[in-house]
């Protein structure tokens, strides 16, 4: 382990270390191999970085809007000549494969193509003469140092979600990245940098707890951005907002897709597997359970069956469907699932126990599962399991389908299949979800549009990206303005009022 290559922290535009000799693993999970070391931060190393990102504050908000673009043009023209060598990154410690590594990239990729929008998106307003000679306009400002924590799902595009706005909107940001793979995170500060972004506006601090502590503590640190597990997000959003920080802080989730009798299967089918062991599942909008209204879920079942026979598992470099879990704890934990199934009464249509790998032995595989006739008091259902799980609820009708979706304590995504406009409409209506899809299985909203779940899905009131993310990271200023006139004057004590 001694000689393992160790990945610092990225500050003030180059690598850095801290005073924390601290380390965790880095693995590659389709080989189980421990590829390199990562420093975790101790709190004081946090302040370390904090204070830089301080220290850049000034320059970067005064920055012209000119200034500020031109870096971010500079660095989307960077990423997308460069994608690969970052999907080769994701791919090596996530375990993704290349295509769907390529696809989280170009869903990061929008959202900086959106921040390119921002000189216009974050106009202020201007009312002229509200009273004589008195006009009234609005600016749009930036926070400061903002803090972004990130899960081990998605480490390009969930950073992207976040830090272009943040930095086109004149703010600073410290990232704080999955220490599950961490590599994603630095790279693209090294390709901030390239883009001639000033040294100390981007920094990223490797860590675990201490170091998502000592972010949330610091007085500092103007805003918290996290994306992660429900009980994380929960403590996060409690603790940053305790701290007088904004927050968004998005979480977990089980997100039901719902299948009507008059759907078209094939399609249903085709979508069921693709969202739901798309990426090993381990997307925060990954289709986790199917809710059949009967008589259709024979017929689904077997026809999703049939695909998954056809699904090459294995090293995510070798053009496989789907790849490894991210450790073999995880993988351990969500293969657990298949007894507890089993325990509760539920089928197992699909056991991925012992499947045949394209890759090593020793990497951490589970084969697409398929489970049917789940209970809503199993742990498979209630569980968010977060891997290539997916379980049948079979129900008699729409309403019990939707009662069944609207009684979950998440609600990020969901999605019905039907050839039923009007049904459609009604859902969309009445389904307690933050982000609905209609014949769509994953419906990850576009850049311009923002993307965020209900309920337990997410703490606080911002969602990410789109028009909520210029407003999360600006403040709005109203300034009552009169250049004197020789007819205005006097003394009045009352409110102002407009005349
Ligand atoms: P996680 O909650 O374990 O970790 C997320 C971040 O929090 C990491 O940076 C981690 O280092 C940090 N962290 C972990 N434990 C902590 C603690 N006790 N105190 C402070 N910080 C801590 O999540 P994960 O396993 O990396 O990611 C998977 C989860 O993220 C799933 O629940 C998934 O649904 C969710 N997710 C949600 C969305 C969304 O948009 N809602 C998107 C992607 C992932």
């Amino acid at each position: 382990m001694n000689d393992l290559p160790v990945l610092t922290h990225w500050i003030d535009g180059a690598p850095g270390t801290g005073s924390s000799a601290r380390t965790a693993p880095v693995y590659n999970p389709a080989t189980g191999a421990v590829q390199r070391l990562v420093s975790l931060a101790s709190a004081a190393d946090v302040d370390t970085v904090v204070a830089s990102a301080q220290a850049a504050y000034p320059a970067w908000r005064d920055a012209s809007i000119a200034k500020r673009q031109g870096v971010m043009f500079a660095f989307r023209e960077l990423l997308n000549a460069r994608k690969g060598e970052l999907a080769d990154i994701l791919t090596n410690e996530h375990g993704k494969v290349t295509s769907d590594a390529l696809g989280e990239i170009a869903r990061g990729l929008e959202v900086v193509e959106f921040a390119l929008g921002l000189p216009h998106l974050s106009k202020g307003e201007f009312s002229e003469n509200v009273s004589t000679g008195v006009d009234v306009y609005t600016l749009r400002q930036p926070l400061g140092v903002v803090g972004i924590i990130s899960p081990f799902n998605f480490p390009a595009m969930v950073p992207l979600w976040f830090f272009p706005i943040a930095i086109a909107a004149g703010n600073t940001v410290v990232l704080k990245p999955s220490e599950k793979d961490p590599s994603a995170a630095n790279w693209l500060a090294a390709l901030m940098t390239e883009a001639g972004l000033p040294d100390g506006v981007f920094n990223v601090v490797h860590g675990d707890k201490e170091a998502v502590d000592a972010l949330l503590v610091n007085p500092d640190v103007q805003a918290i951005s996290f994306v992660g597990s429900t009980p994380i997000a929960k403590y996060i959003y409690e603790t940053a907002a305790h701290h007088g920080k904004r927050v968004q802080a998005l979480g977990g989730a089980k997100n039901h897709m719902l299948v009507l009798p008059d759907a078209d299967l094939d399609l249903a089918a085709d979508a069921a597997v693709n969202a739901g062991f798309g990426s090993a599942g381990e997307r925060c909008m990954a289709i986790s359970v199917i809710v059949a209204v009967e008589p259709v879920a024979d017929e689904l079942i077997s026809k999703i069956a049939d695909r998954v026979k056809g699904l090459k598992v294995g090293d995510g470099m070798r053009g496989c469907d789907m790849g490894p879990l991210i450790t073999e704890a995880h993988r351990d934990k969500v293969a657990g699932y298949i007894d507890i199934a089993l325990a509760d009464g539920a089928e197992v249509v699909i056991d991925g126990r012992g499947i045949e790998i394209d890759g090593e032995a020793s990497g951490f595989w589970l084969g697409p599962t398929l489970f049917d006739k789940v209970g809503l008091d199993s742990a498979v259902y209630k569980d968010e399991i977060f891997g290539p799980v997916l379980s049948v609820l079979r129900v008699a009708s729409y309403t019990d389908g939707v009662a069944v979706i609207n009684a979950s304590r998440y609600g990020n995504g969901t999605a019905i299949f039907t050839n039923d406009g009007g049904a459609a409409r009604r859902f969309q209506h009445e389904v307690q979800v933050g982000m609905v899809g209609i014949n769509v299985p994953i419906p990850v909203p576009v850049a311009y549009h923002s993307f965020g779940g209900w309920k337990d899905s997410l703490f606080g009131d911002a969602k990410a990206y789109g028009p909520a993310g210029i407003t999360f990271y600006t403040r709005e200023k109203a300034v009552t303005a009169r250049w004197l006139d020789p007819s205005h004057g006097g003394i009045n004590l009352g409110f102002p009022q407009n005349t």
